[in-house]
């Protein structure tokens, strides 16, 4: 036998209906807002994570999967989605005409961390960038979209972090505010913190560790050191979010683990996801177009975790129905019964009703055992009785009422029984 790799998940049936329900909400919603599908590779070259996601990261530092191929090039498998978007936008030139896009991506990611739960080596997101606005009416917006979602899948307990982390021309002078102050701490921080301490010291105010969060309790506070320019931006960010009435938190400690954000950056936690509760996450990314080589564009972004996502739909809906959604069941007892059927089923499939059988012609209990293994909501049954009048019996599982129905009138019957059932279902 031959198992899967660590950290690579196999999705099966009945929770792939959450994945599917998921991604259905995502794309309408996102549609809505004017975003549209974009496909990119899950490989790219090396160099477009290392240059953009940034060389002191914990993504480009220990968790990518770089091979060199059979051409002796370095590949990677790619950890986020944002970067290759970046890239196609550039490569195809999508900012000739307008330099504003609105893309959205849903796909695996890959990254080599310890697996554990809500993180994994393969996993998947959902993710959107807006391209070429610099108005802060877009970070607002693009967040209430994605509140909207989490909004329509139910979800409860989720809280909206949101920070701004400055500018190019601002941020290097907090930096420096910032070792000058942990300067004489530097020592007592942790083994990372150390480590990165003059590239990326930012990273010591939102890490984990405890003698680091007591060492930087009294830092001085990025919010306070941001210029007129980002303080404006974010003042309307705010004003947005509230115009939207959307609730959220203020944390002046939050950085993200990727070099490329400015301004703008969020973060979505939610309640009952263990440790790894970040759900979502984002900002503004002024800046990596043009240094993936491309024009000045301005851009915006964020990108969801389906696998908590998941875990939360799961945990919080009512209605998991799961495979046995809408499903008849066609039962047949004898060989004659099995052949007059199949134009039937051919036609109830082909409008879209799901219809499932048993094979290897058994009994008429055992294929009703089966239909109710399966979840099935109605069962038509098709024995000599039926096949001499030409009807079917149409047997509501739920109620065990059942009828005889002309073979013309089967499919009315069905939509009649599977519409009185959502009815009932939405209003509970
Ligand atoms: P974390 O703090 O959990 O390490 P991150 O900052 O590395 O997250 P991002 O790169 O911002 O995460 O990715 C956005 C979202 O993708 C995260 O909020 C999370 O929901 C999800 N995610 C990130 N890494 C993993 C992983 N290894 N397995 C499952 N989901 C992940
Ligand atoms: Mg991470």
């Amino acid at each position: 036998m031959i198992n899967s790799i660590r950290g690579f998940n196999d999705i099966l049936p009945p929770e792939t209906y959450i994945w599917q329900h998921i991604e259905k909400e995502a794309r309408e919603i996102f549609e809505t807002y004017g975003f549209s599908e974009i496909r990119v590779p899950l490989v790219e070259r090396t160099g477009l994570f290392s240059r953009s996601i940034g060389e002191t990261t914990d993504i480009v530092e220990k968790e990518m999967y770089t091979f060199l191929d059979k051409g002796g090039e370095s590949i990677t498998l790619r950890p986020e989605g944002t970067a290759p978007v970046v890239r196609a936008y550039i490569e195809h030139k999508l900012y000739a005409s307008d330099p504003v896009a609105k893309l959205y991506y849903l796909g695996p990611m890959f990254r080599y961390e310890r697996p554990q739960k809500g993180r994994f080596r393969q996993f998947y997101q959902i993710g959107a960038e807006a391209f070429g606005i610099d108005d802060p009416m877009i970070d607002a917006e693009t967040l209430e979209m994605l509140v909207s979602l989490f909004q329509r899948l139910k979800l409860e307990g989720v809280t909206l972090n949101i920070n701004s982390l400055g500018c190019k021309e601002c941020r290097p002078l907090y930096k420096e505010k910032l070792i000058n102050f942990l300067k004489d701490k530097k020592p007592s921080l942790c083994q990372d913190c150390q480590r990165r301490f003059e590239i990326n010291p930012l990273r010591a105010l939102d890490c984990k560790s405890k003698t680091c969060i007591e060492l930087t309790s009294l830092a001085p506070s990025l919010l306070d050191s941001i210029c007129e320019g980002c303080k404006t931006h974010f003042e309307k960010v705010k004003e947005h979010l509230s115009l939207y009435k959307i609730d959220f938190h203020l944390n002046p400690r939050m950085v993200r683990g990727l070099d490329y954000y400015v301004r703008t950056t969020f973060e979505i936690t939610a309640e009952g996801l263990g440790s790894q509760n970040a759900v979502a996450a984002g900002g503004r990314y002024d800046g990596l177009v043009k240094d993936i080589g491309g024009p000045d564009v301005p851009g915006f972004g964020f990108a969801i975790g389906m696998e908590r996502l998941v875990m939360l739909v799961k945990g919080q809906r009512q209605e998991a129905e799961g495979m046995g959604q809408g499903l008849v069941f066609m039962a047949m007892l004898g060989e004659k019964a099995e052949k007059a059927a199949i134009p039937l089923m051919k036609t109830l499939r082909s409008n879209g009703i799901r219809l499932e059988r048993d094979y290897g012609s058994k009994s008429i209990r055992s294929q009703m055992r089966r239909a109710d293994k399966l979840g099935a909501k109605i069962v038509l049954i098709l024995g000599d009785d039926e096949l001499a009048s030409h009807s079917i019996t149409v047997k509501d599982m739920e109620s065990g009422e059942q009828e005889k129905v002309p073979f013309e009138k089967v499919e009315e019957k069905i939509r009649a029984l599977l519409t009185e059932r959502q009815k009932v279902m939405s209003k509970q």
